[in-house]
């Protein structure tokens, strides 16, 4: 499908911009040009996962478009025990909910926020053991996702091995830049797991992005396909935890699925599955929802698809530097994320300079993008990035070459721009991103 879109004149999108608080949350999607603010379910769904739609069969139980889900999971991923749910959070409402009790850690390359967020409703911590390389700027690590092994069973020993429920690895690291995960990592994982007496999560939302990264980087997968890859990488897994709207190339929908091995968890999932997302043949998800992802997650692993994904989100790191931005190296599958401290030296990190440039990159050329630093983080020492996440098979060179543009004007200019501060902010701290507001300083 072709959306039709305008950019809105400048006087507008200030105008927008002001009335959102200078929360590009709160913009109305008919005022951006360019939307970046995730690549979570805004990808573009291909004809045949629309024919695959239009067939879904929405029996309350046991309907043929998840049994397509079933064997799509089975033959993509390797496992057969599926439960849905209505996106990834879901699911790990099910999974965590059922193997995390008050007390325990669980260690993690690092934990995504809900991730981390169902963790500790559970009762556990959520511990980040990443390795060095994930927020150094000139690690040339090629696997800078991976997971800090001996970190993670420092962490565990100190808790009592007994408290570890789990370790998780997320591929790629989406909170470390979409770093990728190695297979020998992933095994080394494995071995701690079981030193540990734990089960392994992964977190395979981008497992198709991850696969790619080890074919290109890994010695011995020079010659492996990326579905190979993916099924390599997740056979060490005992449960697997994926969002449909990252690399199952839909618009919503996730499930948790486990090993031969786990019959009595995956008891346990369908029952609180039952509970708090629907059937245990649906999850949530409407027969057409499943059907449309059993094609995506199909697709996902062709090695068309993801060169172009992979080599997109790299052009614009390229065209982005060619401009003068600075840009947090290495580039990782999903986004490219920009140094705000770097682009912005002049306003101090109080005062917000990611939320800055995010604003600029509206005001400028109608482009929305995320930060993730200090306004998302507080209390951290995150470093000021800015994310620019690219939706699947949706945006065209001329966009890429735009957001670039839009970029370079905002730094040529950047002298005129002041900082931010908070007018109005939630009770909860950790979610204010979404929807505190900020008026400029003089
Ligand atoms: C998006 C995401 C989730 C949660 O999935 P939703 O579908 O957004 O609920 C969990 N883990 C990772 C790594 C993700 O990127």
């Amino acid at each position: 499908m072709v959306s039709r879109r305008e950019l809105p004149d400048r006087e507008h999108r200030v105008a927008a911009l002001a009335a959102a608080g200078y929360n590009v949350f709160g913009l109305s999607a008919s005022d951006v040009y360019i939307d970046l603010l995730t690549d979570s379910g805004t990808g573009s769904m291909s004809t045949d996962q629309w024919a695959a739609l239009l067939g879904g069969d929405e029996s309350y139980a046991g309907s043929e478009s998840f049994e397509r889900l079933e064997r799509a999971v089975t033959d993509v991923l390797g496992f057969d025990q599926v439960v849905p749910a209505h996106q990834g959070r879901g699911a790990e409402h099910l999974l965590y909910g059922a193997i995390v009790d008050e007390g325990d850690a669980v260690p993690a390359n690092t934990h995504f926020d809900t991730t981390r967020a169902h963790v500790a409703e559970a009762g556990g911590e959520a511990v980040d053991c990443p390795v060095a390389a994930a927020f150094d700027h000139d690690a040339e690590h090629p696997f800078g996702g991976n997971l800090d092994i001996e970190a993670a069973r420092d962490h565990a020993e100190a808790v009592g091995t007994d408290r570890v429920p789990a370790v998780v690895v997320t591929v790629t690291n989406n909170s470390a830049g979409g770093q990728p995960v190695s297979v020998e990592n992933l095994r080394r994982a494995r071995e701690l797991a079981d030193d540990l007496d734990a089960r392994l999560v992964v977190d395979g939302c981008r497992f198709a992005e991850n696969a790619w990264f080890v074919c290109e980087r890994e010695p011995g997968f020079e010659d492996a396909t990326v579905a190979e890859v993916v099924r390599e990488q997740l056979a060490v897994a005992d449960a697997v935890v994926v969002s449909g709207k990252k690399d199952g190339l839909s618009n919503v929908g996730g499930f948790v699925a486990v090993a031969d091995g786990e019959q009595g968890l995956f008891a346990r999932l369908r029952e609180r599955a039952i509970l708090y997302e629907g059937f245990y043949t649906y999850g949530g998800m409407a027969g057409r929802d499943m059907a449309a992802m059993a094609v995506g997650l199909r697709e996902a692993v062709e090695p068309s698809y993801l060169d172009h994904r992979v080599g997109q989100v790299q052009e614009l790191a390229d065209r982005l530097e060619a401009r003068g931005v600075p840009v947090f190296q290495p580039v990782g599958g999903h986004a490219v994320y920009l140094d705000a401290g770097a682009a912005l030296p002049h306003i101090p990190s109080e005062q917000f300079p990611g939320q800055v440039l995010v604003c600029a990159g509206y005001r400028e050329g109608g482009v929305r993008a995320v930060e993730l630093g200090t306004f998302a983080f507080p209390g951290t020492d995150r470093p000021d990035l800015v994310r620019l996440a690219l939706p699947r098979r949706r945006y065209h060179r001329e966009h890429i070459e735009h957001i670039a543009e839009t970029f370079g004007e905002v730094l040529a200019s950047r002298e005129e721009l002041t900082g931010l501060e908070i007018v109005e902010e939630p009770s909860r701290e950790a979610l204010r991103h979404f929807s505190a507001t900020l008026q400029p300083l003089e």
